[in-house]
């Protein structure tokens, strides 16, 4: 696939862009679906999405209107294929996430704490537009689920619903973030399918379009690949 060769190109790219790609802003309206929140851009303590608890297997969650709709939606369609989902973590407020955020820090250490939990203000899940999910059969959450028949039908269908996997594997130096297979991000149908095809972290997709150049080093690969 082309896009996979542009990939490396858009790396080299990003990194060299790394200092403009700090002060890039993304979508600024913050009940939007394609707000980019991450470490270097957080969300005030107070911001508290509009939310409802949704109608699925598993821990009962809540989730933004527009993302649990969605969520049932993409639920439906795994079943409908004979694949059992689960819903284990959805909204939190910037309290719960700062007592996460302590706890990891408290067992593991601040290094693995930083590389799994999200600083409060930084987190997807105070959106309102993240849930954790895994099979039916579990309620953990393991990188092993990105190995599962499961975690495979999220990895290869999730983006049909509005959803992607925010943090894949080989990106956590431009994510921050280690591989979470569970940790799907609502950011609408359009967004979700281009965010897909490009194979982009959610990051490095924004800021490109931010600064527009994700056309022009596609239409470069193009034009250098046979
Ligand atoms: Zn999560």
């Amino acid at each position: 696939m082309v896009i996979e060769q542009a990939l490396s190109v858009m790396l080299l790219a990003a990194s060299l862009l790394k200092g403009g790609m700090d002060v890039a802003m993304p979508d600024k309206n913050i009940d939007g679906t394609f707000f980019l929140i991450n470490r270097s851009q957080m969300i005030s303590e107070d911001y508290v999405p509009k939310t409802r608890i949704t109608d699925l297997a598993g821990l009962s969650q809540s989730m933004r209107e527009d993302a649990a709709t969605a969520l049932e939606e993409m639920f439906a369609a795994a079943k409908a294929d004979g694949v059992r989902l689960a819903t284990v973590s959805g909204y939190r407020s910037y309290s719960k996430q700062n007592t996460i955020y302590e706890r990891k820090v408290a067992s593991a250490g601040i290094e693995v704490a930083d590389s799994y939990v999200a600083l409060p203000g930084s987190s997807e899940h105070q959106l309102g537009l993240a849930m954790d999910v895994t099979k039916s059969t579990s309620s953990s959450l393991s990188s092993k689920f990105g190995t599962t028949t499961e975690g495979q039908w999220v990895a290869e269908n999730a983006h049909l619903y509005g959803f992607i996997i925010r943090y894949q594997e080989g990106m956590e130096e431009i994510t921050g973030y280690a591989y979470e297979p569970w940790h799907i991000r609502y950011i609408g149908k359009e967004y979700a399918k281009a965010v897909y095809k490009s194979g982009l972290p959610l990051d490095l997709y924004v800021s490109l379009h931010r600064m527009e150049l994700y056309t022009y080093l596609v239409q470069q690969t193009n034009e250098v690949l046979p």
